[in-house]
């Protein structure tokens, strides 16, 4: 089908047809014809294990049977209703999710994309609370829309228009790149090698950002907000963690001022992080309204918001439409994807292999004094270069690149992120397995040997 599109053609068409604002990865960016779980296989035929998923969207496998399946079926029957008629698939879907969520999160409201279910998450809690300002922390990324563009706080994301009135942004707590942390301040089957000035049972970074979060509080909102969203782990800003009962305290000092607390769990929700199935549960809190995206598909465009049904009722006070939210095709992909969750045990397997990964990662870090940091849960890692463990300052982007170039030759294709693009991502679909891994750690060790010896030879 594709035989009259060759490579140089399709290159002049992006150059010619495609907004530019549209970005591909490597320098000779790859030509995809086929996936197959963790696998994808370019237009030669070259295989490469898939270790961004899409960014963190293949949840439970490209093409996964069940889920080609159940919409292959659908697709034959009825595409779509729009929700002013009744379908069994929206009511089957919304009570599968649901009964997933800890009380009082049972009510769902089915959107397209994670931009989309941020910006009702901001319009539902203003209207409930009745307020207006929303914090969010730095380095996260929560949407291109205007609206939710003013919650993502990286540089290469905002422009210079105006977007998101009433969001602040505050410190991020970051233990490994920030001010303060250490080795023990975060839930990670890895340590960072940061030295802990903690003391036994007090974590002295949590307490020192939650007085910047008191801060902020303090100096740049009303008395009272609308809400305050946080990723449990930051996805784009290189799966950045923060120190233990951060989220706990700054969830309750939010509470203080009426506001709701919003868990972005479009990257770690789906059992991605091992321990739970939800990321805001491996920080102890229940939030007010949770958003998902990416893996609630495995890469079919859907995505949603749960609260409670108290806060869902300030949305009903006057009509709103989203035209195709929860749409039947949408609801049988979504549920395919929970029974496969469940079926193939992917929540395990993440926590399995994510922390055999992490462990053999952290051995790399303990050799390359240019791996500054691996971190994460389950799979959900993220792996930060630098130029050295003492003065953590980034690697520069042209030797990041280069190692990540060499990977992708070898067939093992990484994420970057971080605000210097200094974070290698890894949050393959979650079928992955403990050779791949064994697999990927080779490759990647080769290709940071290569970077040594030749940084040697200069
Ligand atoms: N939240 C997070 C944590 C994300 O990573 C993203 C996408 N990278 C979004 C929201 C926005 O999702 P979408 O691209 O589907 O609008």
């Amino acid at each position: 089908k594709y035989e009259s599109y060759p490579y140089e053609r399709m290159q002049k068409i992006r150059e010619q047809n495609i907004a530019p604002s549209l970005k591909t990865y490597y320098k000779r960016p790859l030509l995809l014809h086929q996936g197959h779980m963790q696998w994808l296989f370019d237009h030669e035929g070259r295989r490469y294990l898939d270790l961004l998923a899409g960014i963190v969207t293949v949840s439970v496998g490209h093409c996964h049977p069940k889920v080609t399946m159940a919409t292959q079926k659908q697709l034959a029957r009825l595409w779509h209703t729009t929700n002013i008629y009744m379908h069994p698939a929206i009511h089957e879907y919304a009570e599968k999710l649901t009964s997933l969520f800890p009380d009082p999160l049972k009510v769902v409201y089915l959107t397209n994309s994670g931009s989309e279910a941020n910006d009702l998450a901001m319009f539902m809690a203003r209207l409930h609370t009745r307020n207006f300002d929303i914090i969010c922390l730095r380095g996260g990324y929560h949407g291109g829309s205007p609206y939710a563009l003013g919650l993502t706080s990286l540089t290469s994301y905002k422009h210079g228009v105006a977007n998101g009135f009433g969001c602040t942004t505050t410190m991020l707590p970051d233990v490994f790149r920030g001010p303060w942390g250490g080795s023990h301040c975060r839930d990670s089957p890895v340590q960072t090698v940061r030295k802990c000035s903690c003391t036994e049972g007090a974590c002295l970074a949590k307490d020192q950002y939650i007085e910047q979060f008191k801060d902020t509080l303090n100096t740049s909102v009303p008395k009272t907000v609308a809400g305050f969203i946080a990723e449990p782990i930051q996805g784009v800003n290189g799966a950045v963690q923060y120190p233990r009962n951060f989220l706990k305290e700054a969830y309750q000092l939010i509470r203080e001022r009426g506001g709701l607390c919003i868990s972005d769990e479009v990257q770690t929700g789906f059992g991605r992080t091992g321990s739970h199935f939800w990321g805001f549960q491996t920080h102890g809190v229940v939030p007010d309204i949770v958003t998902l995206a990416k893996g609630i598909g495995n890469g079919f465009p859907m995505a949603g918001v749960v609260t409670t049904k108290e806060i869902a009722s300030s949305l009903a006070q006057n009509l709103h439409f989203n035209t195709f939210g929860g749409n039947p095709l949408a609801c049988v992909a979504g549920a395919a994807v929970l029974e496969a969750i469940e079926e193939d045990d992917l929540q395990k397997n993440s926590e399995d292999v994510g922390t055999y990964m992490l462990l053999e990662l952290a051995k790399l870090r303990d050799k390359f004094e240019i791996v500054g940091d691996v971190r994460g849960k389950g799979l959900m890692i993220g792996v930060e270069m630098v130029t050295d463990k003492d003065s953590r300052r980034p690697l520069p982007a042209e030797e990041i690149s280069q190692i990540w170039e060499d990977c992708k030759d070898m067939g093992v294709l990484i994420g970057r992120g971080g605000l210097y693009s200094q974070t290698f991502r890894i949050k393959p679909p979650m079928c992955i397995t403990k050779r791949d891994v064994d697999f990927a750690v080779e490759v990647f060790r080769t290709a940071l040997q290569r970077h040594v010896n030749k940084a040697a030879a200069k």
